[in-house]
């Protein structure tokens, strides 16, 4: 499948893993954060080429990822402490905004079954407080509609938690990071401008289609 490539594929860019015409490194920013940002990745999301996760890394000096395999135990002994964190998971009953930051955002990169599935399997993650995002997603172009919170990619997700916690010069170059991402991955397929005009009437007339 299209969205299944390895970094080492001829002619893509062994670190952002896009077609070299296309590569995106020369423009990723350098985001610093105070937030330390732990993404428990579903294996099957690791080898995306679509996978946002992956992008806010080459932007956040303090993203680290734990891969989750078929020994749920196993990935749950290699988390880290995690005594002043909180993870971004939806919930009936959210946790408030803690007023102090916490030094750790835990989030979880899958589909939301995926994500439901590691989070049950994962008892280190049961004691923090969970919080989310309000509102609506952004009406942006995305590459994927499977869901991270209602429609959010993970870069976007991350992005909008850390503006939460550290505001929008953290948040804004993580945005705008997503939009390029988006934009050069759907130019390297050749669909970019076929995808623009879907997107924009659907914007004209929500109704249809
Ligand atoms: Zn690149």
């Amino acid at each position: 499948m299209r969205s299944h490539t390895t970094s080492d594929l001829p002619g893509r860019c062994r670190r952002c893993w896009i077609r070299e015409e296309f590569c995106i490194c020369p423009t990723v920013p350098l985001v610093e954060t105070r937030t330390r940002v732990l993404v428990v990745r579903h294996e099957r999301e690791s080898w995306k080429s679509t996978g946002t996760a992956r992008v806010a890394a080459l932007a956040l000096p303090k993203l680290s990822f734990v891969d989750f395999d078929d020994d749920p135990a196993g990935v749950n002994e290699r988390l880290p402490a995690l005594s002043d964190a909180v993870v971004l998971f939806p919930s009936e009953q959210p946790s408030p905004w803690p007023e102090t930051p916490p030094s750790t955002l835990v989030v979880l990169d899958g589909t939301w079954r995926q994500t439901r599935k590691m989070f049950t399997k994962l008892p280190k993650l049961h004691g923090l407080p969970r919080v989310q995002l309000e509102g609506p997603p952004a009406d942006v172009l995305r590459l994927r509609d499977t869901s991270f919170d209602e429609g959010r990619s993970t870069l976007e997700a991350i992005a909008e938690t850390l503006h939460r916690l550290e505001g929008a010069s953290v948040s804004k170059p993580l945005l705008e990071l997503h939009a390029e991402f988006v934009v050069r991955v759907l130019k390297a397929r050749g669909v970019y401008q076929q995808k623009l005009d879907a997107f924009e009437a659907a914007r004209r007339f929500p109704f249809v289609g």
